[in-house]
């Protein structure tokens, strides 16, 4: 992978000033999925920021999975999240599940116990709610609190082997009813829940809350730096106070950072599943989704997408990136790389008069003007070709310059023609146009008679592969001024526009994931999911243009 200097960021100044003071002498971060969906662009802003850091100071990246809740959980999320993170570029230095840690993790929560610092409580997760206090008001002591250590003991031994039902009991951590910080509230440590484990199977029927859970994976692990988002700021007390009590050797750092948000765009894993489940979306992989998966189906590349995170760095406040810049990113990197050709979306077929019938010549066009290495390859040209419908008009208004009656344009790759005549239907639709060309004024031969103001694309007819293009538009469209509407009800009914056209038929060998730009259209990827020997189906990455301007950003 490509060295780009990290930018300078807060919490590397942190990293930097650790290794300085030697607090830590190797840094050790880690991404942490929970197993319960698919990765989205969120989540490759944790992974970038957490490998990047590690690759920086020559440590290294754990590949945690935080799979301590079996009821939402599952090994097609494993795999997948594996999938996703190694396709972005990255290779852990060691894959890990909290669920390996359970047993520890109960000897821990036992020495909680004895050191009198955890209790089993019979209060309903209602109950607990209710007695929790609020901002300006203390909590309630449960009736339970001052049970005994050998009651406790019992009692905890006894939930794990499971003589109680779902929310009969929990373990709680003893610490301030009055805490003016909630979190220290007597957090529950605990919770039984009857459910099969996807990697502990039956073995458990106690599961450890992430509060608990997550300071010592991070501990157990040797993590130095445990990076998270801003909501759990508040946690960060309840964090230390398990790893100090529960006597772990290594002693992480919670550092937290701001979520990346991105404009019109259904984000938490909950929304997106929600999405997928009521079929509003082609699965997770769908390409108007921000899931890992669906980017990479749509046709981003890891590059654009690292260097997109790279680039929005890291914050402590939150705010709304334009997803545009995400397009600006893919421009980039595939200005130089993608091939350039010739595609009609919305085709109109052109008879071109004065051509010799059945003769068919070969052009040669550049593969890539800005990147001579790609070389070039040899269009045909013929009779009769496609042309965009919007390229032609019969009555324009001012300033049009494609083609019109009496109007010569220029042919990408090819000739000048002109526009003599329109064939209509019984009901007054376009079915071609006619036009004659000028054998004088052949690309490449240097014809400097006289100029023309449009140049269009085309594909030549006989030869077209007829080809399917997807386009899309934002899935979830803004928010309206003051309403807060649930994203379900501002789904956009455009977001997909399915097109029937055709390819130059140089493109018959392209595979799935293969990127081109089309003349004008912009960036497409062939579609992995649809396209077959028989349908060759693009989704359009981005358009070629946007308003938007990475400068205007800084
Ligand atoms: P979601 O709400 O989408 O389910 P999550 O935080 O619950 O997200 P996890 O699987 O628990 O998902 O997260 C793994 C890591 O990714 C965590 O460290 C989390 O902080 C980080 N993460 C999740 N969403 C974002 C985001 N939008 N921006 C930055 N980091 C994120
Ligand atoms: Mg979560």
């Amino acid at each position: 992978m490509e060295n780009k200097p990290t930018s300078s960021n807060f919490i590397r100044n942190i990293i930097i000033n650790d290794l300085k003071e030697g607090t830590y002498d190797k840094i050790v971060t880690r991404f942490p999925p929970e197993p319960n969906g698919y990765l989205h662009i969120g989540h490759a802003k944790s992974i970038v920021l957490n490998f990047d850091l590690a690759d920086e100071f020559n440590g290294k990246t754990h590949l945690r999975f935080d799979d301590t809740n079996p009821l939402k959980e599952d090994k097609e999320y494993v795999e997948a999240i594996k999938e996703d993170v190694k396709w972005l570029g990255y290779n852990w230095d060691g894959l890990y599940f909290a669920s390996d840690y359970f047993e520890e993790m109960y000897n821990r929560a036992v020495l909680l116990i004895k050191k009198g610092l955890a209790y089993v409580d019979d209060l309903s997760a209602e109950e607990i709610r209710q007695t929790r206090g609020t901002l300006t008001e203390p909590g309630k002591e449960s009736p339970y609190r001052n049970r005994s250590v050998e009651e406790n003991l019992d009692l905890f031994e006894r939930m794990r082997k499971g003589e109680f039902k779902d929310g009969e009991k929990v373990l709680r951590a003893k610490i301030d009813m009055a805490s003016p910080n909630l979190n220290l509230r007597d957090p529950v440590l605990y919770r039984i829940a009857h459910a099969t484990h996807h990697n502990t199977g039956d073995k458990w029927c106690i599961y450890p809350m992430y509060d608990f859970a997550h300071p010592l994976e991070d501990a157990i692990e040797g993590v130095t730096h445990s990076l998270c988002t801003l909501e759990f700021e508040d946690h960060r007390p309840l964090y230390d106070w398990v790893i100090r009590e529960c006597e772990m050797e290594n002693k992480p750092k919670q550092i937290e950072f701001a979520k990346l948000n991105l404009s019109n765009t259904v984000m938490g894993k909950r929304y997106i599943k929600q999405l997928v489940e009521e079929k509003i979306v082609d699965g997770w992989d769908d390409p108007r989704l921000a899931t890992i998966s669906g980017l990479r189906r749509r046709g981003y590349t890891p590059e654009s997408i690292r260097n997109f995170i790279r680039e929005i760095g890291v914050a402590k406040s939150n705010s709304i990136v334009d997803s545009q810049m995400l397009d600006h990113f893919l421009r980039e990197d595939l200005k130089l790389k993608a091939p350039r050709t010739m595609a009609v979306l919305r085709p109109l077929k052109v008879v071109i008069t004065n051509y010799p019938e059945d003769q068919v010549e070969m052009l040669e066009a550049e593969n890539n003007p800005e990147n001579p290495e790609m070389g070039t390859r040899l269009i045909p040209f013929s009779r009769e070709i496609y042309i965009e419908q919007d390229d032609f008009m019969e009555n324009p208004p001012k300033k049009y310059h494609r083609l019109y009656p009496g109007n010569e344009v220029r042919l990408k790759h090819a000739y000048f023609i002109k526009c003599h005549d329109v064939i209509k239907d019984e009901n007054g639709n376009i079915v071609e146009i006619h036009c004659t060309y000028d054998p004088e004024t052949k690309s490449g031969t240097g014809f400097t008679g006289r100029k023309v103001k449009g140049t269009i694309h085309w594909v030549e007819a006989k030869h077209a592969i007829p080809a399917e293009f997807r386009l899309y538009e934002p899935l979830v469209l803004e928010d309206q001024e003051g309403e807060e509407e649930s994203f379900l009800d501002r789904i956009n009914p455009n977001s997909l526009e399915i097109l029937q056209g055709f390819i130059e038929p140089n493109m018959e060998n392209v595979k799935p994931q293969d990127k081109f730009q089309f003349f004008r259209h912009g960036y497409f990827n062939v579609d992995p999911k649809y396209t077959t020997d028989e349908k060759k189906v693009f989704n359009r990455i981005a358009p070629l243009k946007s308003s938007f301007k990475l400068e205007d950003q800084k």
